[in-house]
């Protein structure tokens, strides 16, 4: 494992995710290592490849001096309907937080500038907890786990080192019961579903359960990059189980999958966020330059 302690050149950075106007990622790099993660194409940026992802983490150690910095040059009025996500291309609660509170320090920031906007997180680890407190005092902030299963061996699997499902259903309980909003993301939609839909069924049931309403559902995102990863690590799996990756990218299976989301949602009281679940563009060479950070 490669951990370093590094200096970026800045923190706040545009983004071009719909609604949201800007990004912090404390790291570079994520432990968590999930198989299918979109954001291995950022060890371009410092001479790693996307097979290494999930092996290095760079803190950015001067993350909260340059959001002091930079909060006031880039945010009017205190940034008043503005959006500012953690993160877009690194989870910002991942075990590495726990020793450098980078992602802590950053909301600490914002506080003390009085930002005004909207704070919202994605991540996929209960270390979210430790920062209730500062969540509370910040007037806006939505909290979201993402959830791609409710069976912990099936998270074990494609989330390798991050918590089990179990426990961030746990955590989106917890978070609810503290009176935060929350989010739920189902990203990716699991190609799978559509031959089980009591898998998908028992998912949305266990986010209902949790308190949480609103959810994002995102479709596996197959970019070239992602492809290669994901089927390096699914090698020796079952045939059909790949093919079923394969096959989840043509517009009718997606239809099928969209449909049952729809009625799942329906039947377990769960709102849409976005009215529609999420596309990517297929097999794209590059990845979104938005994305950039580094
Ligand atoms: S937690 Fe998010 S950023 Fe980290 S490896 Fe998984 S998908 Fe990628």
């Amino acid at each position: 494992m490669d951990v370093r302690e590094i200096l970026a050149k800045s923190i706040l950075n545009r983004c071009g995710i719909p609604g949201i106007d800007f990004v912090v990622n404390p790291y570079i790099g994520c432990r968590f290592a999930c198989k299918y993660c979109y954001a291995s194409f950022m060890g371009r940026f410092v001479g790693k490849t996307v097979a290494d992802w999930g092996e290095y983490v760079y803190a950015k150690m001067n993350a909260p001096e340059l959001l002091r910095a930079e909060l006031p040059k880039k945010l009017k009025n205190k940034g008043v309907g503005k959006e500012i996500f953690f993160s877009s291309v690194t989870d910002p609660y991942q075990g590495m937080e726990v020793k450098y509170q980078l992602t802590r320090a950053c909301l600490e920031e914002l506080l003390a500038f009085g930002f005004s906007g909207l704070v919202s997180i994605l991540t996929k680890s209960n270390l979210v907890l430790r920062d209730i407190d500062l969540f509370k005092k910040l007037p806006r902030v939505s909290v979201g786990l993402t959830v791609t299963s409710t069976d912990d061996g099936v998270s074990r699997f494609f989330e390798t080192y991050a918590p089990p499902s179990s426990r961030r259903i746990e955590t989106l309980t917890t978070l609810n019961k503290e009176g935060i909003k929350t989010y739920a993301f189902i990203g990716p939609l699991l190609p799978h579903f559509v031959a089980q839909e009591d898998a998908l069924d028992r998912l949305m049931a266990a986010i209902a359960a949790s308190g949480t309403r609103d959810i994002f559902v995102e479709h596996l995102n197959l970019s070239a990059y992602i492809r290669t990863r994901l089927m390096a690590e699914m090698k020796g799996e079952e045939k059909a189980i790949v093919e079923k990756f394969y096959s989840s990218q043509s517009k009718e299976y997606r239809e099928e999958l969209d449909k049952l989301v729809r009625r799942l949602l329906k039947k377990h009281g769960l709102r849409l966020i976005l009215n529609q679940t999420i596309y990517h563009k297929e097999f794209q060479k590059e990845p979104d330059k938005a994305v950039r950070i580094v």
